[in-house]
């Protein structure tokens, strides 16, 4: 089927200002290993951040999360767990089985969908030193309202806090600084369905300066400074072409994610009367796309029907959720909140610069389903 309004629509430079730079890029015949529009991408993105901050650029983020998760906690033999909530992208389990350890499913917040802090207390109590760390996933791209809360209780347990904020360049925590600033590190996505859209990339950002420069020799084979393999690496550099892209994109971001921004006031003033229910602070992230929680199970799948008739390309994220995926399936595993959420979310299309029209037409498609 195809859709007159799609989920996902990035906007990208006009070609013939990246064949420019891919002409230079050629003149310059460095086209990937660090070459300088990657260096001048990973200060560009530490420098949003914050002073003190190193970003270490990826191929994508499920590279960044595998190293990161080996480098922050050491490769793991299987034996030992990280938390990860089940209401996010599968990548997180599987990064977290990648670097060696097995993933345990956290429950989330009703009110934010964010994995819940008295949940990670319990699994704390319940595995004691099995636990190695907490994947913590910014829902959405959207800074978790009680991030000041898991790092106070990161640094009394001495758990190490890692952050999946894939979604998540461009959007701000509840007190004005940028998701990026919290954790041991954070993890972006720069992939094409993503705010800050190359096509495939990726960035870990940290305050660590040991620790991105593990993660950068990670992607690099391993290699340590005479190009011989120290560790266990692999490749996952980002190329001279990519980071082009991302500094064209940069160059227009915070006009970008304002309209995203006035979509999602658009979706709230028309459906928050009308009972559905959005993840708190999503208003300060750079809106990936916007999931919205229905009062009960049926008007969902009514939702997500009245979209596609109106020919609205929707989806319904997190669902399936990862602890009810096949690799993951653990039947016995009560995530009440978990599982009542994923019966309940519509995922709405927002796009930068998204005509009046289609913003019209989604909240049309959710108006008749209100009145049904
Ligand atoms: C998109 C996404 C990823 C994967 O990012 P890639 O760059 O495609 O590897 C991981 N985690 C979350 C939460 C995501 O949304």
């Amino acid at each position: 089927m195809t859709y007159d309004v799609p989920f996902i629509r990035p906007v990208f430079p006009p070609a013939t200002v990246i064949a420019g730079d891919w002409d230079e890029i050629v003149a310059s015949n460095w086209f990937t290993n660090f070459g300088p529009r990657e260096r001048r991408l990973a200060a560009a993105v530490a420098d949003r951040i914050g002073s003190g901050y190193h970003a270490v650029t990826f191929a994508n983020a499920t590279i960044a999360l595998i190293g990161l998760i080996g480098e922050a906690l050491g490769r793991g033999d299987g034996t030992r767990s990280v938390a990860v909530p089940s209401f996010t992208f599968a990548a997180g389990a599987e990064a977290i089985e990648w670097a060696g350890y097995r993933p345990v499913f956290l429950d989330i917040e009703a009110g934010s969908l964010q994995p819940s802090l008295p949940e990670a207390r319990k699994l704390r109590a319940d595995l004691g030193d099995e636990l190695a760390g907490v994947l913590l996933c910014n829902t959405f791209g959207i800074g978790n309202p009680a991030i000041a809360d898991w790092g106070a209780w990161a640094t009394e347990s001495g758990i190490p806090l890692l952050i999946d904020s894939a979604a998540g360049f461009g959007s701000d925590y509840v007190d004005g600084r940028p998701v990026g600033v919290a954790g041991a590190a954070e993890v972006f996505s720069f992939h094409a369905t993503k705010p800050f859209a190359i096509g495939e990339g990726g960035a870990v950002v940290t305050r660590d300066e040991d620790l991105a420069q593990r993660l950068r020799a990670f992607q690099n084979f391993g290699f340590g400074p005479d190009r011989a393999a120290v560790g266990l690496g692999l490749n996952g550099k980002l190329p001279e072409l990519s980071a082009a892209i991302g500094l064209r994109q940069l160059e227009s971001f915070d006009a970008a994610v304002a309209t995203r921004r006035s979509v999602v006031e658009s979706y709230r003033g028309a459906l928050e009367p009308a009972g559905w229910r959005f993840p708190e602070n999503i208003g300060r992230s750079s809106v990936c796309f916007a999931t919205v929680v229905a009062p009960d199970g049926e008007t969902r799948d009514a939702a997500l029907a009245a979209l596609a008739s109106s020919r609205v390309e929707a989806r319904a994220y997190y669902a399936p959720v990862v602890h009810r995926q096949p690799r993951y399936a653990v039947p016995a595993l009560d995530l009440p909140v978990t599982d009542d959420v994923a019966s309940r979310v519509v995922s709405l299309p927002v796009h930068q610069d998204m005509a009046e029209a289609d913003v019209a037409r989604v909240i049309g498609a959710l108006d008749a389903v209100r009145s049904r």
